[in-house]
């Protein structure tokens, strides 16, 4: 008998496995609206030109070898991703306050920001949003954090519950760390304005709370890198510290390669090398130092200034087609006279929408329909093509009378 015949069978992750049960589905309808991953109106996977390019460059270039990186990853694009979120003229890089170590990905960077606060920062408990991204409480945990949460949205209005939010977090204990999604909140596509995060961010540090940002979808929210990254900015002018995990997943259309960042602002420059040898020893036992590809194709789109303005044009474009994709379907949703009120389907950011519909109307969309998505209702709308539009509104109206 096997030593592991103990070993019981784990469920499939809530969101890959939902592409799981796609590619068993036979159906020539079938609709992938389950993971967060851009497609064409085609339904393809789409490699930016910009990352094809910068990948030419690379190959052509005798001077890239495949030596290991140090522990903290590519130099340029640590400096380079500090720049992309915190601003080209920002003081706190100017002033040599701010580490940035290159990570595998948002999850990666999030994972080694979670084992450096275990290890250093002294009070251990992070509070999340309800609803989060599913896999943020498994890292914090994993990384010995004791993980709160705080109210943020209301199923009432779709939007924001802003009132139980600053409850919330102005009954968190002193020096608590928050989890705040950058821009693009996943699942509820539910943003604070900017005159809400003026008031988090009031209520945030006249409490001694410690932000630790996710930035997964800079540029994908608004398809304006600087106008997403905006809140982040607001934190880090006040002199005070903070976190941030960056990923180049979705708005470089980087996914497999894992290559994302985290930056922790620090009061002074000699507190930030500081954290930055310890980042090392967190680093080292886990994967050594980080891979080299990935990282050299942001690395050469950041720092030339054609291939970044060809990025942020191929940007945008994703960003205007799930835009567009949002007034599609409610659009059709409206002409078919569809019950309720759907204009939280264009008021909300970024991939996702948060449709309201439950686990029952989602099943039934899944075994009528052939339509794939998440138990809690999300679907990706870079999913969504013009194509599969009417299907998916024939879908929900079907679900819901
Ligand atoms: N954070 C949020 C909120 C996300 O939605 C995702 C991806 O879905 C990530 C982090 C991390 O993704 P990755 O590790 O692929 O960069």
């Amino acid at each position: 008998d096997s030593v592991f015949a103990s070993v019981v069978r784990a469920p499939e992750d809530p969101i890959l496995g939902v592409t799981v049960a796609y590619n068993k589905d036979t159906s020539p309808n079938k609709l992938n609206l389950g993971v967060g991953a851009y497609r064409t109106e085609e339904g393809k996977p789409l490699v930016l030109n910009v990352v094809r390019k910068a990948e030419q460059h690379l190959v052509n270039d005798k001077s890239q070898i495949k030596e290991y990186l140090p522990i903290v990853g590519l130099a340029d694009f640590n400096k380079l991703s500090a720049k992309l979120i915190f601003g080209a003229d920002s003081p706190a890089i100017q002033q040599n306050r701010v580490t940035t170590v290159q990570c595998l990905s948002g999850t990666g960077s999030l994972r080694v920001g979670a084992e450096f606060l275990a290890k250093h920062y002294h009070q251990r408990t992070i509070y999340i949003p309800t609803p989060t991204w599913g896999n943020h409480p498994k890292i914090f945990n994993l990384a010995g954090l004791s993980v709160k949460t705080y109210r943020y949205y209301d199923p009432a209005t779709r939007g924001l519950n802003f009132q139980g939010l600053l409850e919330d977090l102005g009954a968190a204990p002193s020096g608590a760390i928050v989890l705040l999604h950058a821009c693009a909140h996943n699942p509820t596509g539910v943003d604070p304005t900017l005159a809400q995060w003026e008031q988090i961010r009031q209520l945030m540090r006249s409490k001694g709370l410690l932000p630790f940002f996710d930035s997964a979808y800079q540029g994908f929210a608004s398809g304006n890198l600087d106008a997403d990254a905006q809140p982040v900015r607001t934190f880090v002018a006040d002199g005070g510290e903070c976190l941030a995990a960056q990923s180049y997943a979705k708005n470089m259309g980087l996914y497999g390669e894992r290559v994302g960042a985290l930056s922790i602002v620090c009061k002074t420059q000699d507190v930030a090398s500081r954290v930055e040898s310890q980042l090392k020893l967190v680093i080292r036992p886990m994967y050594s130092n980080p891979p080299i590809h990935g990282a050299s194709i942001v690395a050469t789109i950041l720092k030339d200034s054609n291939m970044y303005n060809e990025w942020t044009v191929e940007l945008k474009a994703m960003a205007d087609r799930i835009i567009s994709m949002r007034q599609q379907l409610y659009d059709a949703l409206s002409a078919k006279g569809t019950p309720g009120d759907w204009s939280h389907i264009i008021k909300q950011i970024g991939m996702f929408t948060f449709t309201g519909l439950n686990s029952e109307q989602v099943a039934f969309m899944t075994k009528e329909y052939h339509i794939y998505m998440t138990s809690d209702g999300r679907i990706s709308m870079a999913g969504l093509s013009s194509r599969t539009v009417p299907h998916l509104t024939d879908a929900i109206h079907a679900a819901v009378t």
